[in-house]
């Protein structure tokens, strides 16, 4: 069986949702092809709303099944009873690390993808980020620059709806921004002692894809204001945070031209010698392991960063013997994540009569200060962080010893102020970083497993010192007490920022993709997912490609207008 449309979308997580948004209100009959179950808005939010006492471990999950049936997962903060239904059981996931580079892959392969489990975070790149590889020499030069993006984030901003404040950072580029959310009062005070302690740094609100103040296009798609729950990675049938669900699928749908089909695994991508075009793609029916083609003008790869490396990598043909659109040999290589679960905790005095209503669904953020002007650290780029202040509740007494009434009156007063930084650090884009397909192995529909070899290079260790060393002396310079810090993170994965594998660049025999997102090899086929990364940058990199998507699907639709694609 073949079926036509102008254009198919693989993937209906983060990327693919925006291509298949912004093709269908351009008109184009779309097919989204989505290898996981579909999830329907609200009602299959299974997890929202639960309280503790109405799940059996109290929102932890039952440890034995998640050491059987989740080790990778379990792994991830989100992973909880409410939310694990968005996780993948590793069991049915396989894939393959070297024993000395673990690599911790955290997936959810449902309609919607990871977008409903994010946190939210949401940041542009500036200069800084895409003239970096240029001018250190790590990577390979960017084919754009911000003014090539600038409008196209704007674009995406408007439409998801992003709360922050405006502040002028030349390495943080300000929004098109709904009111940010509000600062605590530790969080205030911290604000203004930044200021004064450092030239150089900045304590500001997290920018984050939540509606603090609904604008037309969002209650026309009956989106409604952030309750302050932060309960999101169950899904919100408030629709108050940006997801694929509650924001790019229903514009879709409502436009009449979007075919969603789920439980369509795409195993490759068809190619014709001849014309040097894809003419579609091959699909595994994940229910009944039926094989069918589907075919278009235009294909948007949109899987992830994995899932479209493992599309490209198993779709050989004799003009692409290494994998499709991979004459350069890039496909696979250069991974990046971000250096993670490295930051410091301490008390702040004082503020004891004060406290907050609501459970505030972002915290601070301290954009990137090293290596701005000129490099002054024994490393090249930079971190910043993510951070909050909170009061320690009755939960901070739960591994106390004890038993009575004034024990249990104890519980009832708040405890000292904390304040946290977590530090988010830009990984260099490395060759030998690689995600091959494993020679013999295959998961339950006979699809080569991935093989991902992947550790920290000489720069990412000298970075990942830093960070904590800084971190616990910021803390002590601006008056915290009992200062602790941490560095956890030897796996890389649990940024769950994995990047670069089809990475964009200006020669076609070093990279896959052109400053278009448009494969150098092949012009009918675009990447926009995360694999599209010529550099990690240290922001949470999510809005970029949705920015990234918005733009190729302009262009792409711009050249089949004119008959050129
Ligand atoms: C707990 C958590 C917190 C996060 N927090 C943030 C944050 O604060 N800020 C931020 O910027 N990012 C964050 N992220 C990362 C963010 O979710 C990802 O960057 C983003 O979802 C990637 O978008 P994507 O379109 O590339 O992939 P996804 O959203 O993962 O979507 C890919 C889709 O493709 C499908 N697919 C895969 N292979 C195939 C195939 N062969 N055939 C058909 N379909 C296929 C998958 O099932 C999936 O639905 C977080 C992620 C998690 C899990
Ligand atoms: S905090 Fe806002 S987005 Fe999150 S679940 Fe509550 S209402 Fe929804």
């Amino acid at each position: 069986m073949s079926e036509e449309f102008e254009v198919i979308v693989v993937g209906s997580g983060m990327s693919g949702g925006w291509a298949a948004k912004e093709f269908t209100e351009k008109g184009f009959k779309t097919l989204l092809l989505e290898r996981g179950r579909p999830v329907e808005h609200g009602a299959d939010y299974i997890g929202e709303g639960l309280d503790p006492w109405d799940m059996k471990f109290r929102d932890k999950v039952d440890r034995k099944l998640a050491d059987r049936d989740y080790p990778i997962q379990k792994q991830c903060y989100a992973f909880k009873e409410s939310t694990k239904h968005f996780f993948v059981k590793d069991t049915d996931y396989p894939y393959e690390t070297p024993k000395e580079n673990p690599f911790l892959w955290i997936r959810g392969d449902h309609l919607g993808g990871r977008s409903l489990q994010w946190h939210r975070q949401s940041y542009r790149l500036g200069d800084l980020d895409f003239e970096a590889n240029k001018k250190d020499g790590h990577g390979t030069d960017w084919p754009i620059r911000y003014k090539d993006i600038a409008k196209w984030y704007d674009h995406v901003e408007v439409f998801a709806g992003i709360s922050g404040s405006i502040e002028g950072l030349p390495q943080l580029p300000d929004g098109q921004f709904l009111p940010p959310i509000e600062m605590n009062c530790v969080e205030k005070e911290l604000q203004g002692k930044f200021k004064e302690t450092y030239e150089d740094r900045r304590l500001i609100i997290g920018r984050c894809a939540h509606l603090t103040a609904p604008q037309k296009v969002h209650t026309d798609l009956g989106r409604g204001t952030c309750q302050s729950r932060n309960q999101c990675q169950r899904g919100c049938s408030f629709g108050a945070y940006f997801s694929s669900q509650s924001a790019t699928l229903p514009a879709a749908e409502r436009t009449g031209n979007l075919t969603t089909v789920t439980h369509a695994i795409v195993e490759r991508v068809l190619y014709d010698a001849k014309s040097r075009k894809a003419t579609g793609v091959r699909v595994i029916d994940a229910q009944t392991k039926e094989v069918r083609d589907y075919r278009a003008r235009v294909i948007f790869l949109c899987a992830s960063t994995f899932g479209t490396t493992q599309i490209l990598l198993n779709s050989t043909s004799e003009a692409f013997p290494r994998g499709f659109a991979n004459s350069s040999d890039a496909v696979g290589r250069y991974l990046m994540d971000h250096l993670c679960a490295i930051g410091a905790v301490g008390e702040y005095p004082g503020f004891e009569d004060h406290y907050y209503l609501g459970r505030r669904p972002t915290g601070i953020y301290i954009p990137r200060f090293k290596n701005l002007r000129a490099q002054t650290e024994d490393y090249v780029r930079g971190f910043g962080y993510q951070g909050d202040a909170w009061r320690d509740s009755w939960r901070a007494g739960l591994a106390r010893p004890g038993f009575g009434a004034d024990f249990k009156e104890s519980f009832k007063t708040p405890g000292p102020w904390k304040f946290a930084l977590e530090a988010y650090g830009e990984m260099l884009p490395r060759a030998d970083n690689r995600v091959t397909l494993h020679p013999t192995k295959t998961d339950k529909f006979g699809l080569p497993q991935l093989h991902i070899d992947c550790s920290y290079g000489e720069n990412d260790k000298k970075m990942q010192k830093d960070m904590l060393t800084t971190t616990v002396d910021m803390l002590k310079e601006l008056g915290l007490q009992n200062v602790k810090g941490y560095s956890d993170n030897e796996i890389p994965g649990l940024a769950i920022h994995e990047m670069g594998t089809a990475r964009m660049g200006r020669d076609p025999r070093t990279s896959v993709l052109n400053g278009y997102n448009q494969c150098h090899d092949v012009d009918n086929v675009f990447i926009t997912d995360g694999s599209a990364m010529a550099s990690s940058a240290c922001q949470n990199p999510s809005l970029t490609y949705m920015a990234l998507t918005a733009r190729a699907v302009d262009y792409a639709s711009r050249q089949m207008q004119a008959n050129l694609l």
